[in-house]
């Protein structure tokens, strides 16, 4: 049996707005357990963000008990939040959140710097990560000398770095073109065939069903909860697509 990396029972997070009160999770039951991969779905205000927020250790529920790898979440100190994030989850944003001026393996090294491991340690997690992502060729390029696609997978490198528990992705594909969305849906892929367990909020179906689990949300709830069938191969599409252009040339 695979151990559960999430463990949510009764969580909700309750916004107080002057003598208003917006429940943003109402009550929400989810275990997610090692190597799923979930498309957390819903409308604008159904309380994705939230639940990201949540599972991220980013903020504390109003109540209901979170455990993350084994670890009581809802107990926890800000510090001890700030630790627990930096050891088990890797951070995958709609904005690649990459520093400018700075190469691909030096962005992918960042996280490991509040360690204090040897610095050829360092580099040689950030080499791994970026070969991990097909960009071992490209460690001293500057973000603006890649493609949005090869932005987003330092990104993903950089949430690898540390070798996290769970990989967390806000709509990781929002700025990008449907094929390169595709691309990195196919790493996601590769990477949870690999047994990384991988949470990612779309509103895109056509991202969702590459996924093997989808659980939507309306007004802070689960409101459905079920395996994807069939399933999408990335690789497979992206190979089609690429075919497809190369046929029009
Ligand atoms: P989604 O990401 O699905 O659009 P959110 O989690 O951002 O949804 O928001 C869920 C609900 O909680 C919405 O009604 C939103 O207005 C409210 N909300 C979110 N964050 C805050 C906040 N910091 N203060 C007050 N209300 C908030
Ligand atoms: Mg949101």
């Amino acid at each position: 049996m695979a151990a559960d990396v999430i463990r949510i029972r009764g969580l909700a997070k309750t916004y107080v707005m002057g003598t208003n009160e917006v429940h943003a999770l109402d009550g929400i039951d989810l275990t997610i357990t090692q190597g799923e991969m979930v498309a957390v779905m819903g409308a604008s205000g159904s309380g994705k963000s939230t639940m990201m927020n949540m599972l991220g250790c980013l903020d504390k529920p109003t109540s209901g008990s979170y455990e993350l790898d084994g670890e009581r979440v809802e107990v926890m100190d800000r510090n001890q939040l700030a630790d627990l994030r930096n050891r088990r989850i890797g951070f995958v944003f709609q904005g690649f959140n990459l520093l400018a001026r700075t190469s691909a393996l030096e962005n992918v090294e960042l996280p490991m710097m509040y360690e204090r491991s040897r610095k050829k340690d360092v580099r040689d997690a950030a080499m791994k990560a970026l070969a991990r992502v097909g960009l071992a060729e490209r460690t001293h390029h500057l973000p603006n000398e890649l493609s949005g696609g090869q932005q987003q997978r330092v990104a993903i490198a950089r949430a690898l770095v540390t070798e996290p528990a769970l990989l967390l992705a806000d709509e990781p594909t929002g700025n990008l073109d449907s094929r390169t969305s595709v691309e990195v849906l196919a790493l996601f892929q590769e990477l949870n065939d690999n047994g990384l367990t991988v949470v990612m909020v779309t509103h895109e179906d056509n991202i969702a069903h590459y996924a093997k689990r989808i659980v939507e949300l309306r007004d802070g709830r689960i409101v459905r909860d079920e395996p994807v069938s069939p399933r999408g191969n990335a690789a497979a599409d992206l190979a089609a697509i690429d075919a497809r252009r190369k046929g029009n040339a």
